[in-house]
């Protein structure tokens, strides 16, 4: 039921994105489609979702007279990206709503507060030390087994971006120099069992809905696989209900959230940490497009327009997500288009991003591969494999 004096923003009102990626333009699509208007904050002129937004502020984020272009273009806004700075949040939130708020996105971008929060509402976290100087790669104690470790910029990162796998302290200074020697986070590097994300959107009544469990597999820091489907354990089944969806809620509940967000998870022998929230839908959770009929966007659209949540109503609980980075397009020294007609027979549901420069380690699409019915999950999970090795062998 809609509260009476909860305020509901109606199609075909504009709603803002900070952010015109990938993350952007699903937002756009699944706005557009309950007959929203989308007006998209980016710098870049060839961003994929201002080109199919009704308009395109193309501004860097701390261009104040570009802001107050967008406050006066619509009544509320989000971001697809945890990156934007806080201080461009705060200021559009004097004047429109913004969903997550500042305070929830600085916590979130900034790796050193965001373990703060966590730890503060009793979440574990594995092994880190903050290097914020040298005097601080000084004092780490020899005995703590910190290394092997990752030294991560504590903002600005991204698909692995802005960390470095270092084995000593001579390592991680010369890496901390790298980075310039802005705060950073040193993370022991944990030998994973497995890494899962849960995605979860809250509303502005606090009702919440929870995906259901991305397990995710990443090769050089960006994901490259994701799929639902049956667990293998059962132990692993009741810590998922008792552990991690009950704490992914309490993370959500305590930095007020509203819209969609996500937290990684890692596993560890016995041992379970939050590796990091995305506040903001996720790269796995692009799965819900295809296997859900409420997807990770149109939560986003509903919790920033101030209307109740959807049930994400699963119809494919077997199914998996490949995605496609821009190596695909640079094999053998040369750059060619992939194949995408051979794999037509398996099946994969393709989405390309519109973007017209491949690059290493871009994000230029994804692939989703739905189980049918006769299919196990093992059975999804090598037809994905299958797609993997047609598009790099041809
Ligand atoms: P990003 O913001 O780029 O997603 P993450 O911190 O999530 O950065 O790191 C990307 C990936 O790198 C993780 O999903 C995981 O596979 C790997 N990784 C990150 N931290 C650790 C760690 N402490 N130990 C082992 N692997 C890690
Ligand atoms: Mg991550």
């Amino acid at each position: 039921m809609q509260s009476k004096l909860k305020k509901v923003i109606h199609p075909p009102e504009f709603l803002g994105i900070l952010g015109g990626g990938q993350l952007g333009r699903f937002f756009t699509i699944a706005a557009q489609k309950m007959g929203y208007s989308v007006v998209v904050f980016d710098p870049d002129k060839q961003s994929p979702a201002g080109k199919i937004a009704e308009k395109h502020i193309c501004k860097p984020y701390n261009d104040l007279k570009a802001l107050d272009e967008l406050k006066a273009s619509c009544s509320a806004v989000t971001t697809e990206f945890e990156n934007v700075p806080a201080e461009t949040l705060k200021y559009l939130e004097k004047d429109i709503i913004v969903r997550p708020s500042s305070k929830a996105i600085s916590i979130a971008q900034n790796r050193i507060k965001e373990k703060d929060f966590l730890k503060k509402c009793g979440i574990p976290v594995g092994p880190y030390v903050v290097i914020n100087s040298i005097e601080s790669i000084k004092n780490i104690d020899e005995n703590l087994s910190i290394f092997p470790g990752i030294l991560k910029m504590a903002e600005f990162g991204y698909d692995g971006k802005g960390q470095i796998h270092v084995k000593n302290k001579t390592e991680l200074e010369a890496a901390f120099k790298t980075f310039n020697s802005v705060p950073c986070t040193l993370e022991q590097k944990l030998n994973l069992d497995c890494e899962f994300s849960v995605v979860l959107a809250r509303s502005v009544d606090g009702e919440e809905i929870v995906y259901p469990t991305f397990w995710n597999s990443h090769k050089s820091g960006i994901l490259e696989t994701s799929s639902i489907g049956p667990l293998r354990t059962e132990s692993l089944i009741a810590s998922l209900n008792r552990r991690f969806i009950p704490s992914t809620r309490t993370i959500a509940r305590e930095l007020n959230y509203i819209g969609v967000m996500a937290v990684e998870w890692f596993l560890v022998n016995d041992g379970y940490w939050v590796n990091e929230i995305a506040p903001r839908p996720h790269n796995s959770g692009h799965l819900s497009i295809d296997a859900c009929v409420y997807n990770q966007f149109d939560q986003q659209v509903l919790a920033l327009t101030g209307n109740d949540l959807k049930q994400p109503e699963v119809e494919f609980p077997k199914s998996a997500m490949l995605n496609i980075l821009g190596d695909l397009w640079f094999r053998d020294g040369a750059q060619k288009e992939p194949k995408f007609e051979m794999i037509a027979g398996l099946g994969g549901k393709l989405h390309l991003y519109g973007k017209t420069e491949p690059r290493i380690g871009r994000k230029m699409g994804h692939i989703t591969i739905l189980g049918l019915r006769e299919e196990s999950h093992e059975d999804v999970l090598d037809r994905c494999e299958s797609i993997r090795k047609i598009l790099w062998e041809n």
